[in-house]
């Protein structure tokens, strides 16, 4: 009984932060098209709806090849031709206005095409009031997902190039096509005072023009011009805060490791900020609203704990920086890299371990691919019930015994390694995917398991694996075949 009530408080989490509804006093969230995935997900050979007539000669020019990273199981997502090295980003939005954003971004790209002519990038929403190349201005075209450019000259490979894009207005509102649910990813707006960017897994692209795939990491800076009294929050280190001639703050945050685009965060709000000092030394900076900060300062002890016992399992933190940052939005929290985002009424253990854990295991080591997904959030749960019953294995043996036996008497479940685009956050990825951990130490052994995940984080720590190369780790860890097992799991 126990165990089937923790299952549905924790499957209410996931659904929670799966499954957010919609929200009346939400900007951002109101007046939604009706959500129709099979018009927004379109292969890259079937260009969507066209939006105003700007140079759209570029259009039938463009090679179609380069629309897509060469992700099979999300082909809209990520260009091909480049790969970015760093945006500098500028944000300027006042949450009481929400569709009145004055943003711009510099994004430095290298090709790795002998010769570059022709530039896309993900994006959606907003005015485009200017893009430039190399301080030059371009054409360019805007289908509903993508900003197509034409160089003026073609970049050779290895050659850096910067595209400027200023733009401004109101951020796309079509619900995301990768969820069961109606929430609008990209910059949230639970409150006329707080803003949050939520971008898993494509998000970001309807905050800033960028190749929107896992596969390309770059570095960020961050520049959040606020209206008085506002703080703005990004990742990485806060190096400097101005006070405008405006009366507005300029907060500039700049990321001390690369990341993928869904991994950035903004937060905007009255924010105050509380340190908290491990016992390794890092320095916590958690940012919470009014009203907020008891709750997050009680857990800090367990935290601290927690940051060493996985250090110890996983190898050191991988960041220069650490902290939550408290939002007001219902049931979503979401593991921005070293700032996670931590939704006001899930400040618990067993939420801010399991998002702290993702800083090794989906932020440090990435997937090559979405359709891993499973890997990010499977394992991660596994450890987070492994901390949960560290003192009592054998209530973490019932539970998983539990959750098999709940597993096994469903026919309703997605395959586990080709779930359907609109279930990659549901049971399967977390339950399921958490039960195939379980199960892979029962193969493995305890110790070969820890050994297992310790060396996949130092081979791959600051890059992506996938699947096959995380089965090939956890076979020379064990020094047995898993082909047998991961084909079970995950399908041939
Ligand atoms: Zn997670």
């Amino acid at each position: 009984m126990k165990n089937k009530l923790l299952l549905i408080f924790l499957c209410l989490i996931i659904l929670l932060a799966a499954c957010q509804p919609t929200e009346p006093n939400s900007p951002s969230v109101e007046n939604q098209p009706t959500y129709t995935p099979t018009t927004i997900v379109e292969s890259p050979t079937n260009i969507p709806t066209v939006l105003p007539e700007i140079d759209s000669y570029i259009l039938d020019e463009f090679p179609e090849e380069q629309l897509t990273i060469g992700d099979p199981y999300t082909p809209e997502l990520g260009n091909l031709g480049y790969d970015v090295q760093d945006y500098q980003l500028e944000i300027k939005v006042d949450p009481t206005y929400p569709d009145q954003f004055e943003n711009q971004v510099v994004i430095s790209a290298v090709s790795d095409f002998p010769s570059l002519e022709y530039v896309s990038f993900d994006f959606a929403g907003f005015d485009i009031n200017d893009v430039e190349v190399n301080d030059e201005d371009v054409d360019y075209f805007r289908t509903q997902y993508k900003l197509l450019i034409k160089l003026n000259e073609p970049v050779e490979e290895g050659e850096e190039f910067q595209v400027y894009v200023n733009y401004s207005g109101k951020p796309d509102e079509i619900p995301n096509a990768f969820s069961f649910s109606s929430f609008v990813q990209g910059a949230v707006f639970p409150t006329n005072d707080t803003m949050a960017v939520i971008s898993e897994p494509d998000g970001s692209r309807r905050v800033f023009p960028c190749n929107d795939h896992l596969l390309d990491e770059a570095y960020f800076s961050v520049d959040i011009i606020t209206p008085p009294g506002l703080m703005g929050i990004s990742n990485g280190t806060l190096y400097d805060t101005q006070e405008l001639d405006s009366g507005e703050t300029l907060y500039r945050w700049q990321s001390d490791e690369v990341m993928a685009p869904y991994l950035l965060t903004i937060a905007i709000g009255n924010y105050e900020v509380i340190e908290y000092t491990f016992d390794n030394g890092l320095i916590a900076r958690n940012y919470v609203l009014p009203g907020t900060g008891d709750s997050l300062d009680s857990l800090m002890g367990i935290i601290n704990e927690a940051m060493t016992y996985f250090e110890d399992i996983f190898g050191p933190y991988p960041f220069d920086t650490f902290g939550y940052v408290i939002n007001l939005i219902e049931g979503v929290s979401f593991e921005a890299q070293a700032t996670i985002v931590l939704a006001e009424g899930m400040v618990n253990e067993m939420v801010a371990i399991h998002e702290m854990i993702h800083m090794w295991l989906g932020n440090w080591v990435g997937l090559e691919s979405l359709q891993e997904i499973w890997r990010n959030e499977g394992t991660t749960h596994y450890f987070t019930f492994l901390w949960l019953y560290r003192n009592d294995p054998e209530s973490l043996i019932t539970y998983f015994d539990g959750i098999y036996e709940d597993a096994i008497s469903r026919d309703d479940l997605d395959p586990l390694g080709d779930l359907p685009e609109n279930n990659m956050f549901g049971y399967e990825t977390y339950i399921v995917g958490s039960m195939m951990i379980y199960k892979l130490r029962e193969e493995m052994g305890d110790d070969a398991l820890l050994v297992g995940f310790k060396e996949y984080i130092s081979i791959y720590g600051g890059g992506s694996a996938s699947d096959a190369e995380f089965q090939v780790v956890m076979e020379d860890a064990c020094q047995c075949s898993l082909d047998e097992f991961f084909e079970f799991w995950l399908g041939p």
